[in-house]
């Protein structure tokens, strides 16, 4: 089954690479029953629009497009709200959780 936008005529994209559009309606049920400010800010993020733009930039060095396993990994698991490490400390002695989200404070890993 091809994913595309609801509402619009399929395109030449590689398939599943456009995010899938939700009716308000269920949108609204969705972000209803998610009580976790992570979870929703999660949800919310991946349906903004534009939110997997940056899946169809072209990996081109030069002009550091290209990003590498790693922080594709690390990118993907953000946007589907899921652990991104096993929760360690810091070498500033800081609890870094499983989000990562001390890196995102600091600028440290
Ligand atoms: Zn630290």
């Amino acid at each position: 089954m091809e994913l595309h936008r609801l509402g619009q005529p399929p395109t030449n994209k590689q398939p599943g690479t456009d995010p899938v559009l939700l009716p308000s309606n269920i949108k609204d049920e969705l972000q209803a029953v998610l009580t976790d400010p992570r979870q929703k800010a999660t949800f919310l993020a991946a349906t903004a629009p534009h939110s997997g733009d940056w899946l169809n930039a072209l990996p081109i060095a030069s002009c550091g497009l290209r990003l590498d396993d790693e922080a594709v990994r690390v990118a993907v698991t953000l946007c589907l709200g899921i652990s991104v490490c096993v929760p360690h400390s810091c070498s500033c002695r800081e609890n870094v959780d499983a989000w990562g989200q001390h890196a995102f404070e600091t600028g440290v890993e």
